[in-house]
């Protein structure tokens, strides 16, 4: 599969050299400088300030300073900065989806299609939320008030850039808390641009403050710092474990929204078509990195053949390239790292004795540059192989048969995990019972499209807590009780 186009690269080199801290751009009191490289090139994109211990005391100080007034905004007054973020928003849309294409490395389409749109409809849906929400009630003639938390440490994996640091920090201005922001190392650019929308909409200082920096650092002092009311943490399980740890003497309120091996349950009477999009558009066009992805597809044995007649020339079919071209429907892997992780899954598949049928190890002829994965399936795997219990984050489907529908379902809920699951079957009645029996936070049936306001977050291992829309705001507010 050689690409028929050149690769375009990055164009400009990205410098960025300061911390956003208290409504100024204000050089690092620890500075150390990360290089960013391109995913699909490996050559050196940008370079970044990252802070340090200091950093965080003046970012979180700033957002205590801020705390006392902004919490005491009007609801009116918080859609009407909402508003303005909003516009700045979408006047800032396509240097975030190069962004979000230089970063990470995900087509242009998708951070056009995907990415941008999943973040605005949070900034959306928070001003609606605001409008009608009950920051006080009666209940009798005891009046129960909702106010702001307090400061709120925001901690974001690389995966979707825009959605998740967009969706945390509105839920929490919208909630009346101030905020202190850690991205993932890996997807700075897209977070300093959100600073910078947050500056040209007016956000008074303090209110939002950015420190990039490593996890062990920044996030570890963030988790433990005296002054955080709260951590809201999306990422993985071990960061969540020691987030959690470092919190607990201070007593904060930790959620987290963590990984998934998320079941695709194919029914029967299944559409196979349908069933394949879902795998395209959920688990391929985001090169598997997606804690969501349905990598776990369940199908009944006697259709088993019959599936794999018409998943595996589609996967086989998949253009993957350039993200900056726009015609790739998969771009290559985050980093060096995440594919050599990715390789190590599938070698356990292979040794493990599952049938591989399409992709495999190595990266895809003429793609040897940058991190490409060849999109793989497995067929004949059993749920407890390594290649279906464990996270993979890459391009990799293990397809299981079952006998019974029953059974079908206890595979599905046979994991850790309990973030996603999928069902497809031509009688939505009996799609719906069996949704009804996963046990997971979100169930998709026929590849019906997210909704992006609806509550994310996980059941058992896949996290603490919903996020976006109403009951993610409520994640960032306190209950008082007032009696007189
Ligand atoms: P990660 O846990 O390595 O890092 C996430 C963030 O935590 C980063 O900003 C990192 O710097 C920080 N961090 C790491 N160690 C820390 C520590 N000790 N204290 C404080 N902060 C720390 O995860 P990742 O590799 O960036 O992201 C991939 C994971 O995220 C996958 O497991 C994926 O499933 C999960 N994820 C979950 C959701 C969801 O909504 N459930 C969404 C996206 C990604």
């Amino acid at each position: 599969m050689v690409p028929d186009y050149q690769f375009v690269g990055a164009t400009n080199m990205r410098e960025h050299n300061q911390l956003y801290i208290d409504g100024a751009w204000r050089d690092p009191l620890q500075p150390s400088v990360l290089e960013r490289t391109d995913p699909a090139t490996g050559k050196v994109t940008g370079r970044v300030a990252l802070g340090g211990e200091a950093d965080v005391d003046a970012a979180v100080a700033a957002a205590d300073r801020a705390f006392a007034s902004y919490s005491q905004t009007t609801p009116q007054e918080r859609i009407e900065l909402l508003e303005r973020i909003l516009v700045e928003f979408d006047a800032r849309t396509e240097d975030l989806v190069q962004a979000v294409t230089e970063e990470l490395g995900a087509p242009v389409a998708l951070a056009r299609g995907a990415h941008l749109p999943s973040g605005r409809v949070q900034i959306a849906t928070a001003i609606e939320t605001l409008k009608t929400y009950p920051f006080t009630e009666m209940r009798g003639t005891t009046e129960i008030r909702k106010e702001a938390l307090g400061v709120a440490a925001l901690i974001t994996p690389w995966n979707f850039p825009v959605l998740q640091p967009v969706g945390k920090t509105v839920s929490a201005l919208a909630a009346g808390c101030t905020v202190v922001f850690k991205p993932a190392q890996l997807t700075p650019y897209s977070a300093l641009i959100l600073a910078e929308i947050m500056h040209a909409a007016g956000v008074p200082a303090g209110v939002f403050n950015l420190v990039n920096g490593r996890g062990s650092v920044i996030g570890k002092k963030l988790s433990s710092h005296p002054d955080v009311g709260m951590v809201s943490f999306t990422g993985s399980l071990p960061a969540a474990t020691e987030i959690s740890i470092a919190a607990a003497p201070t007593a904060k309120r930790v959620t987290s929204e963590l990984g998934g091996k998320s079941p695709h349950i194919l029914l029967p009477d299944a559409d196979l078509n349908v069933a394949v999009n879902t795998a395209m558009n959920w688990l391929m066009a985001m090169t598997g990195q997606l804690c969501s992805a349905p990598s776990r597809t369940i199908v009944p044995r006697s259709r088993l053949e019959e599936f794999l007649n018409v998943l595996v020339p589609a996967v086989e079919a998949i253009r993957v390239g350039d993200p900056r071209a726009e015609t790739t429907a998969m771009g290559p892997l985050v980093s060096a790292e995440q594919w050599d992780i990715v390789q190590g899954y599938i070698r356990k598949g292979i040794d493990e004795g599952a049938r591989l049928v399409a992709g495999g190890l190595g990266k895809p002829e003429g793609l040897e540059a940058g991190h490409f994965a060849k999109p793989t399936v497995f067929a004949d795997v059993t749920n407890s192989m390594t290649i279906a219990r464990e996270e993979i984050f890459g391009p990799v489907m293990s397809v299981i048969a079952y006998d019974t529908v029953e059974e079908a379902i206890q595979i599905a809920n046979d994991s850790p995990f309990g973030l996603a699951g999928y069902v497809t079957g031509s009688d939505p009645a009996a799609a719906h019972a069996v949704a009804e029996k996963i046990r997971a936070g979100y169930i998709i049936i026929n590849d019906t499209d997210f909704d992006w306001s609806a509550p994310w977050g996980g059941y058992k291992q896949s996290g603490n807590g919903r996020e976006f829309g109403p009951d993610g705001m409520e994640e960032y507010l306190e209950t008082k009780v007032v009696r007189a």
